[in-house]
């Protein structure tokens, strides 16, 4: 007797939106046979051309209406600040009982402006892949990406749990650990591990640049001693932090009023010559990188 190939989860997935992190996710669902068929939707030609050479997505087009209609899952994978006029514009086609899902750095905003286009026949379950690289567009996907990885899922209180489970058995078959989690606390918890080190790298870098060129070249040639690891941070896509800090608003500007004190204490302890401050401040702070190594989150 032959053996015939699992069924897939899903028949058809529509990816709108397939950059870094559409692509990534695309790959590894071709790579653990999650869907039957998946198709893509972009604003741009060209970003559709690359999908399709690059075999990541098996058909796609611009028109969105025409890529979600057969659709059993919808991933939105766009910057989280068109999320909204993406669910409007896919709301009328998309078929009942499919699952909406995306995979946007905020959740509250996101949520908010989603679920108010979805009609009720269909299942949005919200999620965000704590994976990422500083590089964007479909060139830069590749189906590890979320290995070892957590996905955190931030459903609604009327998600069905049945849709919710297919979402992170789906995100545990690429290699993802999976969490659920109230959205305001997502934001709350993000604004502190992603978002606040975005806007620090994205200050260090620019007030480097800011520096008289003597300096500006020296910095250059000396980056591997710290400042290295800030630019790469601050070459993440404008576009995409544009949208998290302006979606995120509240949950930012209350981490970086504490961490603004903080470092306003720091810089006095400087000032006064305070060694037992700063020493105690920095033993406290290297116990949490030997956390993050045990976690296995490095
Ligand atoms: P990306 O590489 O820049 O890709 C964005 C994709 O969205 C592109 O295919 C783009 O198409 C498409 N797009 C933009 N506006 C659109 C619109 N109005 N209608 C249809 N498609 C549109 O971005 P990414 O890094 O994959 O990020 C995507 C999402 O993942 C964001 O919400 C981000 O917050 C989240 N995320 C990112 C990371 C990360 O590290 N990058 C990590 C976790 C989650 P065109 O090329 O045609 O413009």
């Amino acid at each position: 007797m032959s053996a015939t190939s699992p069924q897939p989860m899903f028949g058809t997935v529509a990816f709108i939106g397939i950059g870094l992190i559409g692509a990534s996710l695309a790959l590894a669902m071709k790579r653990h046979g999650m869907a039957g068929r998946i198709l893509a939707a972009a604003r741009r030609q060209e970003t559709l051309d690359t999908a399709l050479r690059l075999g990541i997505a098996d058909d796609a087009s611009t028109d969105i209406a025409d890529v979600v209609k057969d659709a059993d899952l919808v991933m939105v994978c766009t910057p989280v600040g068109v999320c909204g006029e993406v669910a409007r514009a896919i709301a009328p086609f998309l078929k009942p009982g499919a699952i909406v899902s995306d995979v946007g750095s905020v959740k509250g905003a996101v949520i908010r402006d989603m679920k108010a286009a979805l009609p009720p026949s269909v299942a949005f379950v919200p999620g965000h892949p704590l994976a990422g690289t500083e590089f964007s567009g479909p060139e830069a996907g590749f189906a590890e990406l979320f290995e070892g990885r957590w996905c955190v899922l931030t459903p609604l209180p009327e998600t069905p749990r049945a849709a919710v489970e297919i979402v992170a058995e789906m995100w545990r078959k690429a290699g993802s650990n999976v969490d659920t989690m109230d959205p305001e606390h997502h934001d709350q918890v993000l604004a502190i591990t992603s978002h606040l080190p975005h806007l620090i790298a994205y200050t260090i870098v620019g007030t480097a640049v800011d520096l008289g060129t003597d300096i500006k070249q020296e910095v250059i040639k000396y980056s591997a001693s710290g400042f290295r690891d800030f630019t790469r941070i601050a070459a993440s896509d404008p576009v995409m932090w544009r949208d998290v800090f302006l979606n995120n608003r509240d949950a930012v500007l209350d981490v970086l009023q504490r961490f603004t004190e903080d470092l306003t204490a720091l810089q006095r302890a400087i000032r006064r010559g305070e060694g037992d401050t700063l020493e105690r401040h920095f033993t406290r702070t290297r116990a949490i990188r030997r956390g993050i190594i045990d976690a296995k989150q490095a």
